[in-house]
């Protein structure tokens, strides 16, 4: 929607407290056959505020360190922590659609119980905690070229992180553009300029150039982590660093449609200490 690929009209947006996921492979081994029983096994646990792990296998990496468990930005929302789901759930307008939409849906009024902003304020603080722990480790462990070099050896350049991220937005992508399509002679300069040359070439240098263009709209979701298949930790190196590119633009990505993305708001005198122009 905001970079004109999607159009609102005609869309209720309805968003649900979200309980977090497995990492792929744990689910597939965890869910076995009855995935019905396994689901409610999964609610009743996460809800009751007892269970933090569920037969040793624990939420994604992402959605441990995740603090926007609710929805943000939605037209109607649907509430489950801090309610007892077998007896009720939060339903709640958000927007003139939301309000439009619950008058049709004849719902019996009532009042969000306390407990609901008690469990979810304890559990954005934890989360929070554990992003800010993850977002020093991260930053340690990649703080310079050679330490992000390392960071990043076991990385193939298959792309998957960019194919399974919800915001690589491009409909053509540069990294499968001739940019990136070297003469083999190419290689053989590299290799005599340097010594040798690792293959594939390019790997920190597509990692850099995707945090240029999308951590300002890094939500953080883990798809990337989730697609790699070499396990290596994308989305703890995309959150960490875009938190200080989201923070520099003031901008959240995933709440509000009306904000518009920071790099298609250019303004003439910003940054001019980073551009050198005055
Ligand atoms: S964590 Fe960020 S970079 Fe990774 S898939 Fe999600 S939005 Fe994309
Ligand atoms: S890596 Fe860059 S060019 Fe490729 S899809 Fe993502 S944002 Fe677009
Ligand atoms: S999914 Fe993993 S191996 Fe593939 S490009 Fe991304 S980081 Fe590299």
């Amino acid at each position: 929607v905001k970079l004109k690929q999607g159009r609102t009209e005609n869309l209720v947006i309805i968003g649900i407290d979200c309980l977090g996921a497995f990492q792929n492979r744990d689910y597939f081994s965890w869910v076995g056959d009855d995935s019905e029983e396994s689901s409610k096994k999964f609610y009743t646990g996460v809800l009751s505020g007892k269970e933090a792990a569920f037969d040793g296998i624990d939420l994604s990496p992402a959605c441990q360190v995740c603090e926007s468990p609710i929805p943000m930005g939605a037209d109607m929302a649907i509430g489950l922590y801090g309610m007892d789901i077998n007896n009720q759930i939060l339903i709640q307008a958000e927007s003139e659609e939301g309000e439009h939409l619950m008058t049709k849906l004849k719902l019996t009024d009532g009042e969000e119980p306390a407990s609901r902003k008690k469990t979810v304020d304890k559990l954005v603080e934890e989360r929070t905690v554990a992003r800010d722990n993850m977002f020093t480790e991260t930053l340690d462990a990649t703080d310079n070229l050679e330490k992000l070099t390392v960071y990043l050896a076991n990385c193939v350049n298959c792309y998957n992180c960019r194919v399974a991220c919800p915001v690589c937005y491009c409909r053509e992508c540069v990294f499968v553009t001739g940019v990136f399509d070297h003469e083999p002679s190419q290689y053989l300069r590299w290799a005599d300029r340097k010594g040798a040359v690792k293959m594939p070439t390019d790997t920190v240098f597509y990692h850099i150039t995707r945090l240029a263009h999308m951590s300002t709209a890094c939500v953080g979701c883990g798809q990337c982590s989730n697609a790699c298949p070499n396990d290596i930790p994308v989305m703890e190196l995309f959150r960490s660093i875009s938190q200080n590119t989201q923070k520099a633009f003031d901008y959240t990505p995933g709440q509000s449609i009306e904000d518009k993305p920071p790099l298609s708001v250019f303004k003439e005198e910003e940054f001019e200490e980073v551009v050198g122009i005055e």
